[in-house]
């Protein structure tokens, strides 16, 4: 064994170091398009220590390390680098602590999300962030992508709800940032910084977060649109409310299709879905949620839905968001791959930026179909392509960076949710700004100064 894998063998328990064949299930994130290497080893740390003793054995031996959680991310950001150490947080899932009287939950970074929240409505309590692959990703993930989900509407993103974190630094130091407590201003604000770091700044080995009592049940509905403006007008006046809707997701009619298609193919749950050019799922989870969506059905029937679809009860309204959770398989299964984009606009801009879109993909010859979080100005445009045809990968990669283009230029940016990763640092400079991002470099410096931290990603 070269000495490099022995010093890391010994930072871990046995069989905790992974080499070659075992390291391919560790070598990507779910992101069609994006580049993988080959790494030198995964190592799989129970504990903050050993985190602590793998950073200081690749300092030692000037590896990279591109820290892991669940690799459901969509942006390479969690792909391998030649020769790197992929440290995967996938075995420290212990819920430490939910407190009632805090309302705080302190959980090891590769809890799954949906675990955290479980372990919070045990205790009555709710933790809202709820991205759509919340069953997989971990916690330790959403912080590092400063993840969102369909609930943001209302209750905002990861970053509303992190109050303090564990962080190995790049020299393998542990520290504490932040605060449990709801006030704290003592320092810089640096888990600010180390939220949707992606990995570059510090491993996160320990997360505490914010807890909300638990809302009344949910009730919801769909209401499908001759038009896309017809909904974004609903969408508008719906937003406008003081009945704030807790879910606002749009998926245009594409969407629907390649949705309606997995149905009919049997691989998902029926009924089949009508045929319309918008959808718009809403939801409600305050005290008088029932009414609420009633109210919001008037809505949506005064800007033209065709059809509207109420449920009261909360299982039938998580039946009606299955199918948003579908979007991605559906869409990848179109075409064989599909570059999945997360660009956030300013609310007023979505009618332009939907309309920018339509005219890139006849301009460029590509598949675009979009949905997502409407009620945060954050659409995923799904680019469906052919993997083994080079000429619709080459356009849709231009095409992937034009409505990047498009919705910096509405005044919005590259990545709402998902992160830079590797698939969109070409477009980062042009969005930030030189300055900014000579200035993001200097504070990648201050921290690591080796570059050991997931490097070429982010920044
Ligand atoms: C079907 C589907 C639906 C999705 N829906 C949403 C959605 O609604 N909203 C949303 O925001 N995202 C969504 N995503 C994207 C993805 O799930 C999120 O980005 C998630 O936060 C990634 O978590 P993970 O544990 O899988 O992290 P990974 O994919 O393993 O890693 C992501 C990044 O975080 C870094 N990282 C991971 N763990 C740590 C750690 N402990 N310390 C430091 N850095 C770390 C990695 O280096 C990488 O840069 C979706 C993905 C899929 C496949």
């Amino acid at each position: 064994m070269p000495e490099p894998l022995h010093e890391l063998a010994a930072a871990l328990p046995e069989g905790a170091l992974l080499t070659g064949e075992a390291t391919e299930p560790y070598r990507r994130d779910t992101a069609d398009g994006a580049e993988a290497g080959v790494p030198l080893a995964v190592a799989l740390p129970e504990t903050t220590e050993q985190v602590a003793a793998v950073v200081r054995a690749c300092v030692a031996n000037g590896l990279a390390i591109v820290p892991q959680g669940a690799r459901s991310g969509v942006a390479g950001a969690a792909n391998a680098i030649d020769g790197a150490v992929m440290l995967c947080l996938e075995r420290m899932t212990a819920v430490l602590e939910v407190s009632t009287v805090d309302q705080v939950a302190r959980v090891e970074a590769g809890v799954r999300t949906i675990e955290l929240a479980r372990a919070a409505a045990d205790a009555g309590l709710f933790y809202p962030p709820d991205p759509g692959s919340w069953e997989i990703s971990t916690i330790g993930g959403n912080v590092a992508t400063n993840a969102g989900g369909m609930r943001c509407v209302k209750y905002g993103v990861t970053r509303d709800f992190v109050r303090e974190l564990t962080v190995v630094l790049a020299d393998g130091e542990i520290v504490r940032l932040g605060h449990r407590t709801v006030k704290g201003v003592a320092g810089l604000d640096l888990v600010g910084l180390m939220v949707g770091s992606e990995g570059t700044l510090g491993i996160v080995t320990e997360v505490t977060v914010a807890l909300r009592p638990a809302p009344a049940p949910t009730a919801g509905l769909s209401a499908a649109f001759p038009t896309a403006e017809a909904a974004l007008a609903a969408a508008e006046a719906l937003v406008a409310e003081p009945r704030r809707p807790s879910v606002l997701e749009f998926l245009d009619a594409g969407c629907l299709v390649a949705i309606d298609a997995m149905i009919a193919r049997g691989e998902a749950p029926g009924p089949r879905l009508p045929a319309a050019e918008a959808l718009l799922l809403v939801q409600s989870d305050g005290p008088d949620a029932g009414a609420d969506v009633e109210h919001y059905a008037a809505i949506a029937r005064a800007h033209g839905a065709t059809l509207v679809e109420t449920a009261d009860d909360p299982a039938r309204a998580d039946a009606l968001m299955e199918l948003r959770r579908l979007l991605h398989p559906a869409l990848r299964s179109l075409r064989g791959a599909v570059l999945n984009e997360d660009v956030s606009v300013p609310r007023a801009q979505l009618p332009a930026l939907l309309e920018g879109i339509q005219r890139l993909a006849v301009d460029l010859d590509v598949t675009i179909v979009t949905g997502g979080h409407l009620g945060d100005g954050n659409l995923h445009p799904f680019l469906a392509y052919d993997p083994a045809d080079p000429d619709d990968v080459a356009r849709s990669i231009r095409a992937y960076l034009a409505v990047i283009d498009l919705a910096v230029r509405l005044g919005g940016t590259a990545t709402g949710e998902h992160g830079v990763g590797s698939l969109k640092l070409p477009a980062i400079e042009a969005e930030l700004g030189p300055r900014v991002v000579a200035a993001q470099r200097a504070i990648k410096a201050a921290l690591d100064p080796q570059g050991l931290l997931n490097p070429g990603r982010k920044y």
